[in-house]
């Protein structure tokens, strides 16, 4: 599976790899990569928002501990995300945005009850290892020998989307 690369922000050493699905009734319950079975883990993740928001947002992302792989839900970041937006910065929602890493959760709490600077943020972060392009799944059915099975297409963006004004 593609890998897409960027520059590196948090200050400790990279962890995790990093995987969007985008599909809403997808649960993801077997590993893209290795097929086993998948488990959960809540973690802060960071996130970069246009023009220049970065939101920590605690979230259960699916887990194989097999590959090191963190699977994000894209419909619900995106609720999530919107929720916030609405309240601080209801303009910005729908503009682009990337996870980058995985802040500590220790940082993390402590910013819940005081501002941080953003440099004291960082030195906490871990960007991910290893960042995959978004899930891609195959439709199910039958397909005559040489036929590929075609990719299905996500859902779009539900409430992650500019208003119009
Ligand atoms: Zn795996």
């Amino acid at each position: 599976m593609a890998k897409v690369k960027h520059r590196q922000f948090g200050g400790l050493p990279p962890k995790y790899s990093f995987m969007v699905n985008p599909y809403l009734e997808e649960r993801v319950s077997r590993c893209p990569l290795c097929d086993l079975k998948t488990g959960q883990r809540k973690i802060p993740i960071l996130i970069h928002v246009n023009p220049q928001h970065l939101i920590t947002l605690n979230y259960t992302c699916r887990f194989c501990r097999n590959c090191d792989l963190l699977i994000a839900h894209k419909h619900e970041i995106e609720y999530y995300l919107t929720a916030l937006f609405s309240q601080q910065a209801p303009d910005d929602i729908g503009n682009e945005y990337l996870a980058i890493g995985t802040v500590e959760k220790s940082a993390w709490k402590e910013g819940l009850k005081q501002q941080q600077s953003l440099d004291k943020l960082l030195s906490h972060t871990s960007d991910f290892a290893t960042c995959y392009q978004e899930l891609q799944i195959t439709r199910a059915g039958y397909y005559q020998a040489d036929q590929k099975s075609p990719i299905a297409v996500p859902l779009p963006s539900q409430d992650w989307v500019k208003k119009n004004l």
